[in-house]
């Protein structure tokens, strides 16, 4: 009789070891007890113990990443006549939170290499918006996407001169660093999600902003609570209601203190891969564990995506495209034409392959061979 293997799935957030899973049950039990669901001691400590991890003055919890941008953007001073400069192939968060804010998305290419932001592609997509709208985007999103970094220090020098605001989207590098400093410390200020697949992921939704600048922080704590300055006291216009609330906290507490350790075995299976498909002429993967890279996801770029998807089918191994839509190609996007060459590229040839720290050794073999079939 013929045992089919069961396939290697892209991404399994039940299987968490048995530690943390009694860790976390424990923590629940604990904040339900307690009578204290919003805002509380879990809330209050993980946003300590986040600043000092991040290494900034502070980080205000919200309810997910796209609220985080929204926030972050609105406390920037963000009004309906501003343009903000992204890029068009990272997941249409940013365009989703400009929306929100009224705020005009406007994108600059990737680097063909990199798939990232560069000073040099941020500053061609600025001309080209001041071409198209007679005037300056007031803030830039940069996203450090699949784990990497992208330059975010030269791109915030670079913008502060032209008296330009910088965020730094974290989501998809959580824990990665710039050279001696963590990502999300270097820009005026920064954002994260902790959706369940990010590599530090709730059990649910939750998200971060960080700063340094207090006049920030006061704006984000404020807006994300009703706009109040103190309990029904509402001083600041635009706010909302985005909380995190205390499970989650708690809950994300217990994961951040082993992120390193599952961010390290993240590196070792992208280097397995890297290995696997060292000698290939069709195929390469976008990142390299040589570089600040977090594996948040395994990113190939393929000559015929068709074939080589086939390929991983044929192995039984899960795959999935991030991200097959640019921003400015979506059915909502707004007349106006882009041509972002190596952001169109993109979306037509990569495929993402499976990669989550608790993939075991017999998947992630499969994975290889599979890489070397190609
Ligand atoms: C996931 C993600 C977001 C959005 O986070 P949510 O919590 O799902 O709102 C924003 N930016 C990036 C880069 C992401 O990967």
């Amino acid at each position: 009789m013929r045992v089919e293997k069961a396939p290697v799935p892209f991404n399994d957030l039940a299987r968490m070891d048995t530690d943390l899973r009694y860790e976390i049950t424990e923590a629940a039990a604990r904040v339900i007890a307690s009578g204290w669901y919003v805002m509380g001691p879990e809330h209050k400590a993980f946003e300590q113990e986040l600043a000092s991890f991040i290494g900034v003055e502070s980080a205000a919890l919200v309810a997910n990443g796209t609220d985080a941008l929204v926030l972050a953007l609105l406390a920037l001073g963000t009004t309906s006549d501003d343009l903000v400069l992204t890029c068009a192939n990272a997941g249409g968060y940013t365009t989703t939170a400009c929306r929100l804010v009224g705020a005009i998305p406007v994108y600059a290419d990737v680097d063909p290499s990199t798939h990232l932001l560069t000073a040099e592609t941020v500053r061609a997509g600025i001309e080209s918006a001041y071409a198209t709208y007679g005037r300056k985007p007031s803030v830039i999103v940069v996203t450090h996407l699949y784990g990497a970094s992208a330059n975010i220090t030269q791109i915030t020098e670079w913008a502060h001169a032209q008296g330009i605001s910088v965020v730094e989207d974290c989501a998809q590098a959580f824990g990665g660093f710039s050279g001696k400093n963590r990502l999300g410390s270097i820009a005026d200020i920064s954002t994260t999600s902790f959706y369940p697949t990010k590599n530090l992921g709730a059990i649910g939704d939750a998200g971060a902003i960080f700063t340094n600048r207090t006049e920030l922080d006061t704006r984000v704590r404020s807006l994300r609570q009703y706009g109040w300055s103190t309990k029904y006291r509402t001083t600041v216009q635009g706010g909302m209601n985005s909380r995190c609330d205390e499970l989650q906290a708690a809950i994300l507490r217990i994961k951040l203190r082993r992120l390193d350790g599952w961010n390290a075995r993240r590196r070792e299976i992208h280097a397995l891969y890297e290995r696997a498909l060292s000698s290939s002429t069709t195929a390469r993967l976008l990142n390299s564990v040589e570089g600040e890279f977090v594996g948040h996801l395994a990113v190939l770029v393929v000559d015929d995506r068709e074939s080589a998807i086939k390929i991983f089918n044929d192995h039984g191994i899960k795959t999935d495209i991030h991200y097959p839509i640019c921003d400015h190609q979506q059915p909502t996007a707004p007349e106006g034409s882009y041509s972002l060459p190596a952001s169109e590229y993109a979306a037509e040839h990569i495929i993402s392959i499976p990669l989550f720290a608790e993939l075991e050794e017999h998947e992630t073999d499969r994975v290889a061979e599979a890489l070397r079939a190609i």
